[in-house]
């Protein structure tokens, strides 16, 4: 992790820090903040917040801001009665503030990443610290309240002392000060110290304070204390009581009203009504008016029959399509296709259009075309990293700060019952011991089902079968196969730099204008200027990074008019450096050169294609075979695959047919931190094999892909699309791919087709002499023996003595 700079709307906090990695709810009601929130919500959820040193300050300066806070991630939203919002967030990484950029209409703030530090204390140090952190834990439970969260077992089966330090900063009663002390530190071993003396502070204190309420419990008895406690509640009721009761009065009333008026079924209405019941029997101003309040409000506030009028017509969606897309004209077709046989068939439910591609390349963006071409509402919501039922249906209302699941909350923000809903990251949907949250979204997928979907909030059904769910993914191998069942699935791919230029010109740019209030002769970019943008800003496979860089040409240049006396800017390949600091990626070093031992595979990876390159070095040895960079069983045995391949070939490759006896093989994949699978690197990882035992060179320019089995055949592989971009991309010039594959050929696109050369092969041996040269290789010889006296053990050995045919 490197240390980045970032700007991110920012939310000062009173009184409350969010730790990495802590899931927690709170309120906001400030409009600043809640219009960072939305800002948030606009971009990619992140957000920036950092506790208030001054928490009187309404509009805090910058020296009334706490210098380290938390990037999170805003996980749900829902709007409070009163004008409010809750937000659900996870604390992703520690952030220092660098400096306030701006405070209207919300704060924004350049924060710097924090790594978490690596600490000089060694493991046993850090377990026994741990311990020391547990049993101080146990000591401090005993002597709290019984009603305590279960600190233990939060922390239970976690070996980090900073996730631990971290989890108990969150959980345990601090003062902001010692929280804001442990937010600061990013070593995580100091951390742990730090927290360990707080509880060591806490507990001498606890200690006393029993100690002294044991004194005074003595002398009063038990019932004597309940009786006063009694008497005081009356009178406090006594004293509140009228205005109390006419208050409640008219909110029944209230209540009343709005549940007669209500469009929902008998069922929805009755159990308003029996909840309402009970939140006058509860007395309005107990803790469970609260929550039945909450509640009633909630169940209200969803669209039960508001419902938006259809548009399937094939044109005007086209059109829209078109208006907000470049390219992606298969894409496009697709859904043209949906709606065609919506406009045929409108009562047809129950298809779920599955989008699947690299991130930036326009899934979510189809998918709210889509919705704004049927001229339906739109909801979103994420469900990357979900491992909770409870998130995706909601908890129920007895638990604390209990919230109704992300589709309900959906349908509500939206505010028509039958919306177009997005639901991203589909493929990144977890299960754990907390339910499987894939069971939850299948029942809200399915049309089966869904006419009554009930959230364990609500608790009553809501009808979701004309609700239109679109999902995306980055990938289909990770989506439960019974979800995958019911989806349509439309692919998207990654985009050729020419593509990502005209989709610059003409959306990202215009639209990133008119976002800071620009006309187009205020500011200009080259054609030059963008590629260069492309190439030395951004390393994707979508558009998104692009996006931004042209988000912060565009800053910098309202800076410059509203500050100068130029009225417009221009901005040239060899001005970027001036908008948008050092360039981030230098021209990749082309290696291309022929080398021994060195192949360079293609991969196909969630978020594109990529090229892989595969070192292999052979050494004196005892046989062994090495792999190591991180590889997954597949590849290990592709690898055992080419291995056997060569020893029964190794004859005619002109290699001792003994080398598997007498020579180590280490085979390496570089950057071992990416873990890699599959069986596509077959033959590259032969191919660089056969390289280091004959030490021909094996041709830099060329790139390859394809399973091998043991006899050498070559088998089809998945991803051609995205791994021939990458070819292109590393300044391939020719790509050698299985024959089975060569129909795929027609889906590659036409720049990509037109750059590279292809050369197709059904067998090892049919590329040999295309991919290695052989030239001035000395193929490996027998040793020569006197034949006139051949002992018997060298006659045993004498195996080698065979003529062999060479490789010429
Ligand atoms: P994804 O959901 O696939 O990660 P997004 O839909 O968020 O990607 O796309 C990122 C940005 O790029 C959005 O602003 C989107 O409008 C834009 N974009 C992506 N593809 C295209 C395209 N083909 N034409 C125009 N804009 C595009």
């Amino acid at each position: 992790m490197n240390e980045r700079m970032e700007q991110l709307p920012m939310i000062p906090l009173r009184g409350l820090h969010v730790f990495p990695d802590m899931v927690l709810n709170f309120d906001l009601e400030r409009p600043l903040s809640i219009a960072a929130m939305n800002a948030a919500m606009d971009g990619d959820r992140r957000i920036y917040l950092l506790c208030q040193s001054d928490p009187e300050a309404e509009e805090p300066e910058e020296s009334e801001l706490f210098k380290v806070g938390t990037v999170a991630e805003i996980r749900q939203i829902l709007r409070i009665p009163g004008g409010g919002v809750r937000v659900l967030v996870k604390g992703m990484y520690r952030a220092e503030l660098r400096r306030v950029l701006e405070h209207i209409p919300y704060y924004r703030a350049e924060v710097r990443q924090q790594e978490e530090q690596e600490s000089a204390e060694s493991p046993g140090y850090r377990e026994a610290l741990i311990r020391r952190t547990r049993g101080l834990m146990a000591h401090l439970t005993e002597l709290l309240p019984e009603n305590h969260p279960d600190f233990l077992g939060g922390i239970a089966g976690h070996h980090s002392p900073g996730y631990i330090a971290d989890y108990l900063g969150q959980t345990l009663r601090l003062m902001p000060e010692d929280r804001q002390q442990l937010l600061d530190e990013a070593e995580p071993v100091r951390r742990l110290e730090l927290l360990d003396e707080m509880l060591t502070h806490e507990i001498a204190v606890l200690e006393v304070e029993e100690q002294i309420q044991r004194k005074t419990q003595g002398r009063l008895a038990a019932a004597q204390r309940e009786g006063i406690l009694r008497e005081q509640m009356r009178t406090i009721q006594m004293e509140l009581g009228m205005d109390e009761e006419q208050e409640a009065a008219s909110e029944m009333d209230e209540y009343t009203e709005r549940i007669d008026a209500l469009e929902a079924s008998d069922e929805v209405k009755d159990k308003l009504r029996k909840e309402l019941n009970r939140l006058a029997r509860q007395g309005f101003a107990s803790s469970e008016a609260a929550v039945l309040r909450t509640w009633l409000d909630t169940v209200l506030g969803l669209p039960w029959n508001v419902e938006t009028e259809d548009c399937y017509n094939v044109e005007q969606t086209r059109r829209i399509l078109d208006e907000d897309h470049y390219g992606l004209e298969k894409v496009k077709e697709r859904i043209l296709e949906f709606v065609a046989v919506r406009q045929l068939a409108p009562d047809l439910k129950g298809t779920i259009l599955c989008l699947v591609g690299p991130p930036g390349t326009g899934k979510t963006s189809i998918g709210k075309s889509i919705a704004r071409a049927l001229g339906r509402k739109l909801g979103r919501i994420s469900l990357g990293g979900i491992h909770d039922e409870a998130e995706i249906r909601g908890h129920r209302k007895t638990y604390v700060g209990a919230m109704p699941g992300r589709i309900m909350t959906a349908v509500a923000q939206a505010g028509s019952r039958n919306p177009v809903l997005l639901l991203d990251e589909i493929d990144k949907l977890g299960s754990d011991y907390r339910g499987d949250p894939s069971a939850a979204m299948l029942e809200a997928l399915d049309s089966e089902q869904n006419s009554s979907f009930r959230d364990h909030y609500l608790e009553v059904p809501f009808d979701l079968s004309d609700v239109l769910f679109i999902t995306t993914a980055n990938t289909t191998g990770t989506i439960p196969r019974p979800l995958m069942d019911r989806m349509e699935i439309i692919e998207l791919s990654s985009y050729t730099d020419e593509e990502k230029l005209h989709i610059a010109k003409d959306h990202l740019l215009p639209k990133q204008r008119k976002r800071h209030g620009l006309k187009a002769r205020e500011l200009r970019i080259g054609d030059t200027a963008i590629r260069e943008i492309i190439s030395g800003w951004t390393e994707e496979s979508g558009v998104r990074m692009l996006e931004r860089e042209l988000a912060a040409v565009c800053r910098k240049a309202a800076m410059r008019l509203v500050e100068g006396d130029s009225k417009s800017v221009g901005v040239k390949a060899s001005d970027l450096e001036k908008f948008l600091g050092v360039r981030r990626y230098k021209p990749e070093e082309k290696r291309l050169e022929p080398a021994v031992g060195l192949a360079r595979g293609l991969a196909w990876t969630s978020v594109g294609g990529v090229t892989l390159d595969v070192e292999v070095n052979v050494m004196e040895g005892t046989g062994r075979l090495e792999l190591t960079g991180n590889l997954g069983k597949v590849m290990q045995e592709s690898a055992q695959a080419g291995l056997s391949y060569i020893r029964s070939r190794a004859a005619i490759l002109g290699i001792d047919p003994e080398f598997y006896r007498k020579k180590d093989i280490h085979i390496h994949f570089p950057e071992g931190g990416v873990p890699k699978d599959g069986p596509s690197a077959g033959i590259t990882i032969t191919l660089a094999m056969i390289s280091a035992l004959t030490g021909a060179p094996l041709r830099g320019d060329l790139a390859m892909t394809g399973e091998i089995t043991l006899r050498g055949r070559i088998l089809a592989i998945g991803g051609l699309k995205e791994k021939t971009m990458a070819a292109l991309r590393a300044g391939v010039k020719t790509v050698l791919i299985p024959a089975e594959n060569e129909a795929d050929l027609a889906e590659i696109d036409p720049d990509v087709r037109g750059a590279l050369q292809f050369i197709t092969a059904r067998h090892i041996d049919d590329v040999l002499h295309t991919a290695l040269d052989f030239t001035g290789i000395q193929p490996w010889k027998p040793e020569e023996k006197q034949p006139e006296a051949p002992a018997p053990v060298q006659e045993r050995e004498g195996r080698n003595d065979q003529p062999r045919p060479t490789v010429s």
